[in-house]
């Protein structure tokens, strides 16, 4: 299996709960390599262009508003089967619909706030690696 990278987003309710170490432990535990890590509050523009493809959705306006609300962590992941692997580890996007043992089903509160993001598929992980990290800013 090929090695991929992956975007993972710890979202701003996880982030206030408290999660991210359990997060970030989780990610390692799973033998995912973390090229780029960093923390940072999104504007509600940057929010905006990040979940362009979701602008017609009628949730597009609450959930740019939940991503820009408070921190966020980034963190540009890579390993074998990277962005399907990362999809299983955190679950349905539901989190009451997510699996034992997933991100969200642990973390998640609702459909909206449901505590990580992950890319879903190869191509949007290095895309959207690179909307948070300049090239020379992940470990080669
Ligand atoms: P994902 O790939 O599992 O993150 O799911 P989607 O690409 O379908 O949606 C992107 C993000 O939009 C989700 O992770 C949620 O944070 C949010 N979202 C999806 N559906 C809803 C909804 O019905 N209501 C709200 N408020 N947010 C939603």
């Amino acid at each position: 299996m090929a090695t991929q990278r992956t975007l993972c987003i710890i979202k701003p309710d996880a982030v206030e709960k408290g999660a991210t170490g359990q997060i970030l432990d989780r990610i390692q535990r799973e033998g995912f390599r973390v090229l780029g890590l960093r923390q940072l509050r999104l504007s509600r523009r940057q929010a905006e262009g990040f979940y362009a493809v979701h602008r017609e959705r009628p949730f597009f306006d609450e959930l740019c508003t939940f991503m820009s609300r408070g921190p966020v962590v980034v963190a540009a992941l890579e390993r074998d089967n990277a962005v399907e692997h990362w999809r299983r580890v955190i679950g349905a996007t539901d989190p009451a619909k997510a699996e034992a043992g997933t991100i969200r089903k642990q973390f998640g509160a609702s459909v909206g706030e449901n505590a990580v993001h992950g890319s879903d598929s190869e191509e949007n992980g290095r895309i959207e690696c690179a909307y948070f990290f300049a090239g020379v800013d992940l470990i080669g």
